[in-house]
């Protein structure tokens, strides 16, 4: 069943510019910014400009060029951060299972610090 993207999501309100967020990155098809909760040093989310819910969403609805130019923002926004060599975790949380908060697609930039195992047993 086709879901219904939530255009008064605050993603989709920082990309209208209806409230700030701390510019990280902007490109044709995607917009980088600081998470407002960091979990580490370095936090930085990459959003397609489009309206997409999820990685689900993305991959099936989204264009080449989108699906190229977020990938390589999300690899910019690393070499921006200085986190390549010590290396970072880029993630996305796509739907209940995943805790997934803001329903338009994300993928948190993180590092700056050892972030342990991706993940623990419940
Ligand atoms: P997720 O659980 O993957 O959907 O993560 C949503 C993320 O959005 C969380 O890390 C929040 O801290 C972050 N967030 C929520 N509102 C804002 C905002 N206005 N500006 C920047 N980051 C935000």
């Amino acid at each position: 069943m086709a879901r219904t993207y939530d255009q008064n999501n605050v993603f989709a309100r920082i990309l209208r510019g209806e409230i700030p967020c701390k510019k990280v990155l902007e490109t044709a098809h995607s917009l980088a910014f600081n998470d407002i909760t960091p979990q580490a040093p370095t936090h930085v989310l990459v959003v397609p400009k489009g309206a997409y819910i999820d990685m689900d969403d993305f991959t099936a609805r989204a264009t080449d060029a989108e699906i190229a130019d977020f990938m390589r923002a999300v690899g910019e926004v690393a070499r921006m951060a200085g986190v390549v060599e010590s290396g970072y975790r880029a993630l996305s949380n796509c739907g209940p299972a995943a805790h997934q908060e803001v329903p338009h697609l994300h993928v948190h930039v993180v590092g700056g610090r050892d972030l342990g195992r991706m993940l623990k047993t419940a």
